[in-house]
């Protein structure tokens, strides 16, 4: 953490040839005509085998082992062409690349459609009958998880349709979306500067992070310009995606907005439900956090433009090998597997981390295939921010490698837990930095760790509602107009901060480059789930000792081959229980408490 040197960004690039060498490379072309021909076999095999009285389970299990082989294989190129779009959105070629790839996509999944339709249509009984075959074991949670869909499913025909058209559809407006936000130059005025610069979005963002109130400012009057030229679109574009999720839950027969997410997530609504709103009675927790950041920053009023100010001027920085050591490390003192596992990312280039122009904003780790290995994604500029960031991937990262021990079904974690790792990894790195802190950086480590559970608990629940209200004004009002968007957005968001931050006008339209309202309806309460469970789960794994470090592991590699509620079992969680999730609050609470003493503590030695 030297403030001394001039750090430069990592040229660090990940290596993606465990896919494919170049969008040229003739595997490409290879993967598509072989999984053609494979998908086409199995339609002559399969079509009218499945729903049918004499089902076999080994029939079945040779079903889904086939079509599981042809998902793999087909997922390199669709990956590959999202990871090199990741890297270079504005380069057409590949753009036109990714859509490619995503047609063909498109055509294969027409051939194969029939199976899940015919899994979903089989009749319980015959299902029953034959699920607790050994031949079944490793496909026990695919069938089951498939045929919770079998009251929303329409005839091939018609989802056929749906597949073919949602190119041109909800996806092309989601990369339509992508487009415009990561290529859109803000104009931005710091203070003193004789014009204004061009930014990214990205870089706007940082600066609503900078110690300097007057440059937060610029960069919040540069944002919602830049937002403000785009808003006609994104406004337009977010309409639609309400309507067109609409009509699909209604050709579906969903009763309300979120329920296929749930289905998605294999969680009742009860439970989210609750979750949701025991974030709601504790925002009060959030009220209390700003009022000491207040105070600290010696301001009148906290508004939008200080919510993520550091409490105190620092030039600190942090290269990429320190970061590398301090994430390996505080993952090594809780388990040796779990470090080797990250470690393995670094050492064969697993991780793109430089920044430059053309790459999204953002972060993530593309879990790809068992057969290959899992990517980190992430714009590391040295700050202390970026090693979170970077413990944060790395525990995607970890729970993907050691989730390659499944098949390609039950590869992917269910998306309650898939936040668990990453949540989990920073946590560790969390406690790692406070043990070697003074008291005035321990002061601000425990504001940007609280700051940061915040906006992953109680914003997404926030978030929640918001997305909740947009969905059911849409369906009740018409297209909705920029400014009713902008009074749901308001009402939501201030309704947790309470009177500890006032959230101006210019806030209003910041909805507007959430990708996750997007990409993927609903999804944020995943966040707010896992954080939570991870709370609660950290005070365990803390009371428990070493012997916790093992059961982890053994949760990590189960990947996605069971329920949430199977998962959390086997660590001794019942999701159901709400004496489980008020350990997550109560573990926030003690956050609170710590940093509200760390700052009397710190008055006192001022005075
Ligand atoms: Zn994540």
């Amino acid at each position: 953490m030297d403030s001394k040197l001039v750090l430069e960004p990592p040229k660090v690039r990940w290596d993606l040839s465990a896919l494919f060498s170049s969008i040229d490379d003739p595997k490409i072309e290879q993967t598509w005509q072989e999984a053609t021909e494979r998908a086409e076999a199995f339609a002559q095999t399969y079509r009218g085998k499945i729903n049918c009285s004499d089902l076999t389970a080994s029939t079945l299990a040779s079903a889904i082992s086939d079509i599981e082989a042809l998902y793999n294989e087909v997922a390199k190129p669709l990956g590959y062409a999202s990871l090199l779009f990741a890297t270079d959105s504005a380069d057409p070629k590949i753009g036109a690349f990714m859509q490619k790839q995503r047609e063909r996509g498109t055509g294969l999944s027409v051939k194969t459609m029939f199976f899940e339709l015919e899994l979903q249509a089989a009749s319980q009984e015959v299902i029953e009958g034959i699920l607790s075959d050994s031949a079944l074991s490793n496909y026990t949670h695919y069938i089951q998880a498939t045929r919770m869909y079998s009251a929303h499913r329409l005839s091939e025909p018609e989802e056929i349709i749906l597949e073919e058209m949602a190119n041109t559809g909800s996806r092309a407006w989601v990369r339509l979306f992508e487009e415009v936000t990561t290529n859109q130059v803000f104009k931005l005025s710091k203070p003193g500067a004789e014009a204004p610069v061009d930014a990214t979005q990205q870089e706007v963002l940082t600066l609503l992070r900078d110690p300097d109130r007057a440059t937060r400012q610029a960069a919040a009057d540069s944002l919602s310009a830049g937002l403000k030229e785009l808003e006609r679109v994104l406004v337009f574009n977010y309409n639609n995606l309400l309507q067109e999720q609409s009509v699909e839950d209604r050709l579906r027969k969903f009763e309300f907005p979120e329920q296929s997410r749930h289905l998605a997530n294999e969680l009742e609504k009860p439970t989210v439900d609750r979750v949701v709103s025991l974030c709601k009675q504790n925002y009060g927790l959030v009220k209390r956090f700003y009022d000491v950041k207040r105070e600290i920053l010696g301001l009148p009023e906290l508004t939008h433009i200080d919510r993520y100010a550091p409490l105190f001027e620092t030039e600190e920085r942090v290269g990429w090998d320190e970061g590398k050591e301090i994430v390996l490390t505080a993952f090594g003192s809780f388990s040796e597997t779990l470090e080797a596992k990250a470690r393995e990312f670094f050492d064969k280039n697993w991780i793109d981390a430089e920044p430059r122009k053309g790459k999204q904003g953002g972060a993530f780790c593309s879990y790809n295939t068992p057969d290959t290995h899992p990517v980190v994604f992430q714009t590391y500029q040295n700050k202390m921010d970026d090693v979170m960031t970077l413990a944060h991937e790395l525990g995607h990262g970890v729970h993907a490698s050691l989730s390659r021990a499944q098949t390609y079904l039950n590869f992917h974690g269910t998306l309650p837990l898939a936040e668990l790792a990453s949540t989990f990894g920073e946590m560790l790195v969390f406690e790692k930095l406070v043990s070697n802190a003074n008291l005035q950086d321990r002061l601000a480590l425990y504001a940007d760790k609280v700051e940061g559970i915040f906006a992953t608990v109680f914003r997404q629940a926030a978030m929640f509602s918001f997305e909740q209200r947009c969905h059911l004004a849409r369906r009740a009002q018409g297209e909705l107009t920029p400014e009713q968007f902008g009074a749901m957005w308001q009402e939501e968001q201030q309704a947790m901060f309470g009177s500890s931050v006032t959230l101006g006008e210019q806030h209003s339209m910041w909805w507007t480059y959430i990708g996750h309202f997007i990409f993927a309806p609903f999804y944020v309460y995943a966040y707010s789930f896992g954080e939570l469970l991870v709370l609660s789960l950290y005070q365990m794994a803390k009371a428990e000792g070493t012997s916790f470090g093992g059961k982890y592991i053994d949760l990590l590699t189960l990947g996605g081959s069971r329920t949430p509620h199977e998962l959390m079992q086997t660590v001794g969680v019942d999701l159901d229980s709400e004496a489980f999730w008020l350990g997550g609050f109560a573990a926030m609470e003690k956050l609170v408490s710590d940093f509200e003493g760390l700052w009397a503590e710190y008055k006192a030695q001022l005075a």
